[in-house]
């Protein structure tokens, strides 16, 4: 996808008159691509049109930047259809809210429950969770078993079968207990069927819930319209939350989420943890959707500040994914060294905020360095691989002792070494921009 939106933006802009036709075939390019994206064919028509109704192409010919002007209106606009024009129902801390997840099964509801309830708790919330899944054997299992981890008081019934009953007693028992946010879990199905969206009208009837969230799975594609409409149609839904953002998919049913149901996308989930939950922000999102990814300002960022010389390699190895320790003491080399890479990371998700929090540069200076310190004592094989089973205990226990420095803090190494490579693997594939290209965004 990104390829070829990048390639229509460059056919552009290698063409000295920007006529209509240009306009048209570029168009047409990034429709194919924003459908390729899981983006609703009828919602891309209307992008489409509006484009052209926002896009003067007097104004092109009167030599300004064009290419610039084409991109910024079509990223605004996919901006414009991400925003429902209202917000959604904002629960007030200390004050009892009824919160309903509804999707289909496997969408990530009771993952996503948890995941909500952990980031309202975490900033001094009382949240709560019930569950009224009582569809799927184990839900409440699992349910339980998540909230355990979170320490967050759940209710539930492994005997019950009526999940209105649940539901109800659950959130009565909260309320009594002063929380201030009672979350509903609720079951789902394999498919769309009249049960189950009875079952959803019933439950909310019964517990009035003051927000509804739609769970969406962001690789279900064009199925999202329908899905998300026929949740709508049995219950106000007021927010949508969009599961699996750390996979494949670009996620371009979110617009018809919002679409269908008119209302926000409030929150992402980026993986199984708990911690994988981020606040949506639309900016980054629709860059992705473009196949710009997250990556558009990290590379100018790369161009500015890294010595040319030795870009192409730095930028060889991001497209190859494979992050070795090697690598990472490469980096942790140019940090010391320069200071300001430590930007361009900062413009990777998670990378500065963990690493090199701000205000506490000299105490993550002085942890790199002992990092490096450690990576110091390792063979080779070790620094060249990209495979974090290789690293055993026994290993582990050599390194600490080659470098003085605990097994508790060669353990903390390889965690940070995870992280940064899960984020690196992120950018596998990445189409290698010009300098100056794509940064219109
Ligand atoms: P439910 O049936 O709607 O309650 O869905 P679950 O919460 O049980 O999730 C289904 C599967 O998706 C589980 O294996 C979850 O771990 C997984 N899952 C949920 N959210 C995410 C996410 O943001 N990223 C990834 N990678 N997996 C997720
Ligand atoms: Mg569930």
């Amino acid at each position: 996808l990104g390829g070829s939106i990048s390639r229509a933006l460059q056919q552009m802009s290698n063409a000295t008159v920007i006529d209509e036709k240009v306009l048209n075939e570029c168009l047409n390019e990034i429709t194919r691509a924003l459908l390729q994206s899981d983006v609703q064919f009828k919602l891309v028509r209307d992008m489409q049109t509006n484009i052209k109704k926002i896009v003067n192409l007097d104004d092109l010919a009167a030599g300004h930047n064009k290419r610039k002007i084409i991109q910024q209106a079509i990223f605004n606009e996919l901006c414009k259809m991400l925003d429902p024009g209202k917000p959604s129902f904002t629960p007030k801390k200390g004050k009892p809210s009824v919160v309903m997840f509804v999707g289909l099964q496997g969408s990530g509801k009771t993952t996503t429950c948890t995941k909500y309830a952990y980031y309202y708790q975490k900033k001094g919330w009382k949240p709560a969770l019930v569950c009224a899944d009582t569809f799927r054997a184990g839900a409440f299992d699992q349910l339980k078993q998540n909230a355990t981890k979170a320490k967050i008081p759940f209710y539930g019934s492994y005997m019950e079968s009526d999940p209105m009953k649940i539901a109800v007693e659950g959130v009565e028992t909260f309320k009594k207990e002063n929380c201030d946010l009672i979350i509903v879990d609720t079951s789902g199905r394999h498919k769309q069927e009249a049960a189950l969206f009875e079952e959803m009208r019933q439950v909310s009837e019964a517990t009035k819930p003051d927000l509804v969230i739609f769970v969406m799975d962001s690789s279900i594609g064009q199925a999202a319209f329908d899905q998300a409409q026929a949740f709508r149609q049995s219950v106000s839904v007021g927010a949508v939350i969009v599961t699996k953002m750390d996979g494949h998919a670009k996620g371009g049913g979110a617009l018809s989420a919002v679409a269908a149901t008119r209302s926000p996308v409030i929150f992402i989930g980026t993986g199984e943890h708990m911690d994988e939950f981020e606040v949506f922000d639309v900016k980054p999102f629709v860059s992705r959707l473009l196949g710009m990814g997250d990556w558009s300002g990290f590379m100018d960022k790369i161009h500015e500040v890294v010595p040319m010389d030795q870009q192409p390699e730095l930028l060889q190895k991001l497209s190859e994914g494979n992050f070795t320790l090697r690598i990472m003491y490469e980096q942790f080399q140019n940090i010391l060294k320069m200071g300001p890479i430590s930007q361009v990371f900062s413009m990777l998700p998670g990378f500065s905020a963990e690493l090199m929090p701000k205000g506490r540069e000299k105490e993550s200076q002085a942890k790199i360095k002992r990092y490096m310190t450690m990576m110091d004592s390792m063979t080779n094989e070790e620094l060249d691989s990209s495979n974090p089973k290789l690293i055993n205990e026994s290993r582990i226990m050599r390194i600490a002792r080659g470098s003085g420095r605990q097994i508790k803090e060669v353990m903390e190494m390889f965690e940070e070494y995870k992280r940064l490579a899960k984020i690196w693997s992120k950018m596998k594939g990445l189409k290698i921009p010009k300098k100056g290209e794509m940064s219109a965004l």
